[in-house]
């Protein structure tokens, strides 16, 4: 049985087909990513990892990290797979060819990481934090340290984390105490606890680079007193040989719900030498460069995940016999016959599907945003990705988990049995609602910052571009059924962000209660459009014979017929307001 299939022809359908990457990229002054490079690196990550990672994927969960005299060892397996993928060029496969990279587009990469993330989400968590800190040290740091540590990263020798969580600052980093005190010789020392790190400690490489927010001395109170700091677990020398131990060790590791093969690590800098990036006081600016690049990063290995579940589910459904069909004659027939099993099915699909589409197409903004020659088309990719990051991150992690819950399902009794494998997944990608920013920051993110905060011109623009595109499909009677829906939702979308954006003057509590449903609603604006560019993709080839067309025309039309309704319930419980929730009557206090 085969634990996890790359769907590298979906792959194939979304960047050639629907995104036209080559053609993009191509745009953007990059003219060395054609189809069959492309498919190549995708077959190549497939084999990776379905031979190599998704066989250590339960047995990952199975062990889990161990601490033993601040030493992590990673489960049997990992550091042999590790060495496999630096050697095979993984880690290097977006950073910049300055640093022996491949810089291929972040939709390839993408693509990449979703299948490593569905194939093993917590072997995959740990490249996937150290490319963020690449990408954070390659935006921000001086040019002395890039020299030093980018090449040794992008290689993969060394790993990379994020340093921000303490005890008394999660969300609201502003109450972070780690504190930083100048040196004569122009470096800091560290001293403070951090919590919950990911790849805080691990055996994996021989040096891992901590990127880590402090106070210095005289900084101002809340986040505008945050530096940002580079803290080697061993400090190097000047040409990148290992020289000395910094005063930074791991103190414990949690023993947690999910990706138990991942280490999640207290990490105590105990006047550890780090050395400042950016600017002094300006840190939290500079660590959103890695925060966004994450929130995309950590959606995809969620969809990564819930394409994993969906393979079970669906072969599981077509092995599985139980009851008769309506108008059979077996004494039983196999589930994927049953309507409500199709149902569940349908929805796994749809939702996998779409979100892929709208997350690779996100990636191939973020591209177009740094590299198109038109500043115009810079400043909108710009903008879109600015929308579309939170959706993904949150829309993506709230609906895996669904669909993992929705593959135990379709396993029945079986499925809350570890050796089904479905458990695993539900598991594991829980964690994805709950950090790089909780989904419920996502949302105020979006409503508050992306929406509001501009009086809507950003959304109403993203809103003009989908009924754009849904009144010329509807101009046409072969795809008029589809785009109607989508029209639809657009209008609505449009007169709910003017009514927040008003009413968000008079009641302070207006965009806190409607951001989450809201997110919600603006997740399947994108979706229905990405789905909407599907049909337009597919529609004339669907009469091809090639099955896999006329699914995705039957897939999208599920998509829009049976999953875009929840839409009304959105906007009804958005248009009910705050006050039924800050009523004081209907909390009791836990006093
Ligand atoms: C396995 C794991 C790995 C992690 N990896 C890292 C890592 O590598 N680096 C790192 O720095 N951190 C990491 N974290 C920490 C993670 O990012 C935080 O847990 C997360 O940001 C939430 O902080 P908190 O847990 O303190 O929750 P809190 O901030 O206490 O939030 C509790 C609840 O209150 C809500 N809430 C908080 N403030 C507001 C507000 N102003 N308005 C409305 N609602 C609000 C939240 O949405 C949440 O529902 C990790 C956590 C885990 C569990």
């Amino acid at each position: 049985m085969s634990l996890y299939q790359a769907p590298l022809r979906d792959f194939q359908f979304v960047l050639h087909e629907l995104l036209e990457t080559s053609t993009v990229m191509q745009a953007c002054g990059r003219s060395d990513f054609d189809a069959g490079t492309i498919d190549q690196v995708l077959a190549a990550a497939g084999e990776f990892a379905e031979g190599v990672i998704a066989p250590l994927n339960a047995s990952g969960d199975e062990a889990g990290c161990e601490l033993r005299d601040g030493v992590v060892t990673t489960p049997a397996g990992f550091r042999g797979a590790y060495r496999q993928y630096i050697d095979n060029g993984w880690s290097a496969i977006a950073c910049s060819a300055e640093h022996g990279g491949s810089g291929f587009p972040t939709a390839v990469e993408n693509a990449v990481n979703e299948i490593f993330g569905g194939a093993n989400m917590a072997f995959s968590a740990y490249p996937g934090m150290s490319q963020a800190t690449y990408v954070n040290v390659r935006a921000n740091a001086s040019e002395e340290l890039k020299a030093l540590y980018l090449p040794k990263m992008a290689r993969g020798e060394w790993a990379g984390t994020m340093c921000l969580t303490e005890p008394q600052a999660g969300t609201d980093l502003g109450l972070l105490r780690t504190r930083a005190v100048p040196q004569p010789d122009g470096t800091y020392r560290i001293t403070g606890s951090k919590i919950f790190i990911s790849g805080g400690e691990h055996d994996l490489t021989e040096n891992i680079v901590h990127l880590v927010l402090a106070r210095l001395p005289d900084a101002p109170p809340g986040t505008k007193g945050i530096s940002l700091f580079l803290v080697p677990k061993v400090i190097p020398n000047a040409d990148g040989t290992l020289r000395e131990r910094n005063a930074v060790v791991c103190g414990s590791i949690e023993h947690k719900m999910g990706i138990h093969a991942n280490a999640t690590c207290t990490m105590n800098f105990d006047g550890a030498t780090g050395w400042l990036v950016g600017e002094a006081n300006k840190g939290l600016a500079g660590m959103f460069v890695q925060m966004n690049h994450l929130r995309l990063g950590v959606g995809i290995t969620a969809i990564g995940v819930m394409e994993a579940a969906w393979q079970k589910a669906l072969r599981y459904a077509n092995e599985r016999v139980q009851g008769r069909a309506p108008g059979s004659t077996a004494p039983a027939d196999l589930i994927v016959l049953h309507a409500d099993v199709r149902r569940m099915l349908l929805t796994m699909k749809a939702n996998v599907e779409g979100l892929r589409a709208l997350a690779l197409w996100a990636s191939q903004l973020v591209d177009v945003s740094h590299a198109h020659p038109d500043a115009d088309r810079r400043r909108d990719a710009e903008s879109l990705v600015a929308l579309l990051t939170p959706i993904v991150k949150a829309v993506g992690s709230d609906v895996a988990l669904e669909s993992t819950i929705t593959a135990m399902q379709v396993f029945g009794g079986h499925g809350f049995i570890r050796e089904s494998g479905v458990e695993q997944h539900v598991r594991d990608v829980r964690i994805v609602s709950l950090y790089e920013g909780t989904n419920g920051v996502q949302a105020m993110d979006l409503l508050g910052r992306k929406v509001i905060a501009d009086g809507g011109i950003r959304m109403r623009a993203f809103v003009d571009q989908v009924m754009a595109h849904a009144e010329t499909l509807h101009a046409r009677p072969e795809t008029q059924e589809f785009a109607g829906p989508v029209l639809q939702l657009a209008r609505r979308v449009r007169e709910i962000s003017s009514e927040l954006v008003a009413l968000s003057v008079a009641d302070q509590h207006a965009a806190g209660a409607a951001s989450v449903p809201y997110l919600r609603l603006a997740g399947h604006l994108a979706l229905s459009h990405v789905w909407l560019r599907t049909v337009e993709a597919t529609r004339t080839k669907a009469d091809s014979g090639d099955p896999f067309y006329a699914s995705k025309l039957a897939t999208a039309r599920f998509y829009l017929k049976r999953l875009l309704p929840q839409t009304v319930a959105l906007c009804e419980e958005i248009r009910a307001g705050a006050g039924v929730v800050m009523d004081e009557a209907a909390l009791p206090s836990s006093s």
